[in-house]
């Protein structure tokens, strides 16, 4: 088999939930975000994992996500969808019982007007500018929805992941300048709001990517493991040039290793000549371009040929490529590709 073999560490997922769930209180419910099939690494492993580890609660960003989860985790889990209430969304809100954040006063009557009696949370805007309703829009419709009884109301914060940046405590402040005495369960935190402490936590948090490894939940377990089987190797003298463009040319002797995985199974092509790969421990750069299926690897300093190559695992996280990439970890975990060999791990039964 040439194709590269994605390993998603369930227990890895379950355990990085718990450790979220800790640092809150014991009457903060912690919500589990699966939007984009679970940061890319498939509802159909990680939703299961988080309902056996007790997720109660979790969001997508549309109601087409929020279907799909329906047949996932079956009924009883609540299914909040961030982008609200849309045209066109009634039927799906009705047939998978999910539960629309409404975004806007248009999507307040329009959920009032179509599903009168079923359940709605509320998203308003504290500061970010992204998604909710601003002060006034509230003021406008707040009596007729608080009268309806929300599940939620909640906010966003921008800066989380900068417990420094002056924009937590602003909107934290805004946040309570639109809910306070209200009555209702609040939530403002993801991942990087509950690392601000318990200010921040209200009556749910949403964390996302600390679920799947990534940063700032510096303590995350790793979930992903990402090898690719050696295809070939092959010696260049120096002088010679390795893949498109001629862009890597040898300086000594070389030996270079090519797998089968590019920029269509999301590596980045800024990750051309920069990111390392690992055989047994010992790293190994990334030479030349990468190109749509296949990576070129220098394994001169390694002494044998190896049968496979790491690029994510314990050794180096999403958010260390991510680094050499010139993104984030949340990029990197939602571009990775079909055509892996995709495997769960989980408990023995
Ligand atoms: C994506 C998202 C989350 C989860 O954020 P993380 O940073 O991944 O923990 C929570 N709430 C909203 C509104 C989001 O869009």
């Amino acid at each position: 088999m040439a194709e590269a073999h994605l390993d998603i560490d369930l227990r890895a997922v379950a355990a990085n939930w718990r450790a979220l769930d800790a640092l809150s209180a014991t009457g903060v419910e912690t919500a589990g975000v699966i939007k984009a099939d679970g940061y890319g690494l498939g509802i159909d492993g990680v939703a299961p994992a988080l309902l056996a580890a007790g997720v109660r609660s979790f969001f997508v960003a549309l109601a087409t996500e929020g279907a799909a989860l329906r047949r996932v985790v079956g009924p009883g889990a609540r299914i909040g969808v961030l982008s609200g209430h849309m045209a066109g969304d009634t039927d799906l809100i009705a047939a998978h019982d999910l539960v629309p954040m409404l975004n806007s006063s248009e999507q307040a009557e329009r959920h009032l007007a179509a599903l009168p009696g079923r359940a709605f949370g509320v998203q308003l805007d504290s500061g970010m500018n992204r998604l909710g309703m601003e002060p006034a829009e509230w003021d406008g419709v707040r009596a007729r929805l608080m009268a309806a009884g929300p599940w939620l109301i909640m906010s966003h914060l921008a800066c989380a992941d900068e417990p420094a940046h002056p924009q937590n405590a602003a909107q934290l402040e805004a946040f309570r300048g639109m809910t306070d005495g209200l009555g209702v369960r609040r939530s403002l935190a993801a991942t990087g709001g509950i690392l601000l402490g318990p200010d921040y936590h209200f009556d749910l948090t949403r964390p996302g990517i600390g679920l799947y490894g990534g940063r700032p939940f510096d303590d995350a377990r790793p979930v992903v493991t990402l090898r690719f089987p050696v295809i070939q190797c092959r010696d260049v003298a120096p002088g010679e040039s390795v893949g498109y463009g001629a862009a890597w040319i040898a300086k000594r002797p070389s030996r270079i290793a090519t797998v089968a995985a590019g920029y269509a199974d999301g590596l980045l092509r800024s990750l051309s000549g920069k990111a390392t790969l690992y055989a047994e421990g010992t790293p190994c750069p990334l030479v030349g371009r990468v190109s749509m299926d296949l990576l070129t690897i220098d394994i001169t300093d390694l002494g044998h040929d190896p049968a496979a190559l790491e690029l994510l695992g314990a050794r180096q996280g999403v958010d260390a490529v991510a680094d050499v990439a010139g993104t984030i970890g949340y990029e990197i975990l939602t571009s990775l590709g079909a055509r892996y060999s995709r495997r769960y791990l989980r408990d023995a039964a």
